[in-house]
């Protein structure tokens, strides 16, 4: 029996499908090289196929394609009202609505969604009424569950950070999906943000460091996971020499805001501590985990982390040099 998230992972993807003129049932698995390349844990950029899993009750594919207008206007409502209105509740009533497609009607369908909130309606009722609610709901629950609640001074409001410090240049586009060729062929499951070498690399959410060290295509990286387990977040191609600041370790935990490293062009390469990438940039991946099994298997899921970067520009961490350390640090919050 087909269980209901999968049957709503279907519809997505089928509406995906019938929009975007792909015949594709499943989303898109890397090709195979003629060698597989090493078993990468982390970047997203594995090729090693594992056996197909038997039938699993949790959400199996997630694509994230609120923008950042979307995103705006329901974290505005949450905020104003201390959480009262839940965000989430109304990005996954708007694009459960409106058939998962994110454009105009979704505005105004977190408006419609808040007034029937206001008007004391409960979500077990938007359940009844929209099939694809309670599949939202999770999905955008394991997206941006991290992203809003109490702040470092106690306010309410956003406590999720931009990966660039504050004061620091950055340029990204939307380059979630195109066609990257080192060692096979395969999607790029992340966001590319150009900026010089050295620049501060922080902490979008608290969580433990889960992996630090060499990985042949990300080069210097990092992996932080989340503390409910559900966001993995990869920063990669860090600096040559310096990638990490120095007492950053494998198990430490890490706040949200914290500096994680420092931005650089390491990467496709065998050798650690090499430059193999012309331009300098971070690459931040953002990958979802409603069960272990989908941390290192072929069916993992990366989202596209563009718009969530656009909307996070409004809370940059602040950072100082120390010149003695040759490290920056986060200016402390009050
Ligand atoms: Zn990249």
């Amino acid at each position: 029996m087909e269980s209901i998230k999968q049957k709503a992972a279907g519809i997505v993807v089928g509406i995906c499908c019938l929009l975007c003129g792909c015949s594709k049932a499943e989303p898109a698995a890397p090709q195979q090289p003629a060698e597989p390349p090493p078993k990468q844990t982390d970047t997203g950029e594995h090729s090693t196929p594992t056996q197909p899993q038997k039938e699993k009750d949790y959400i199996q594919w997630v694509e994230f394609n609120c923008d950042e207008a979307l995103l705006k206007k329901a974290s505005e409502a949450d905020i104003n009202t201390q959480g009262r209105i839940s965000w989430i509740t109304l990005l996954a009533y708007s694009v459960a609505k409106n058939w998962g497609n994110v454009d105009k009607p979704c505005l105004e369908y977190v408006d419609e969604c808040r007034a029937r909130l206001e008007a004391g309606e409960s979500e077990a009722v938007f359940s009844k009424e929209l099939k694809l609610f309670d599949y939202y709901k999770e999905a955008y629950t394991a997206v941006l569950g991290g992203f809003l609640g109490i702040r470092a001074d106690e306010s309410y409001g956003i406590c999720a950070y931009s990966p660039i410090a504050e004061g620091f240049y950055f340029s990204h586009y939307k380059d979630f999906g195109a066609s990257r060729t080192y060692g096979f062929s395969r999607p790029h499951k992340g966001n590319d943000l150009m900026g010089s070498v050295g620049t501060p690399i922080i902490a979008v959410e608290g969580g433990y460091v889960e992996a630090l060290g060499w990985n042949t295509y990300g080069g210097w990286r990092v992996g932080i996971r989340s503390a409910d387990k559900k966001r993995y977040y990869y920063y990669a191609h860090l600096r040559k020499g310096h990638p990490f600041p120095a007492d950053l370790k494998e198990g430490d935990t890490v706040r949200a805001g914290q500096v994680i490293g420092y931005l650089g062009q390491t990467g496709y390469s065998t050798t650690p501590d090499t430059n193999n990438i012309t331009t300098p940039h971070l690459h931040f991946g953002m990958q979802l985990i409603f069960d272990e099994s989908q941390k290192d298997a072929v069916s993992e899921i990366w989202i596209d982390v563009y718009s969530i970067i656009e909307w996070l520009n409004q809370n940059r961490s602040e950072v100082k040099y120390d010149k003695n350390a040759k490290e920056y640090y986060r200016v402390s919050v009050p």
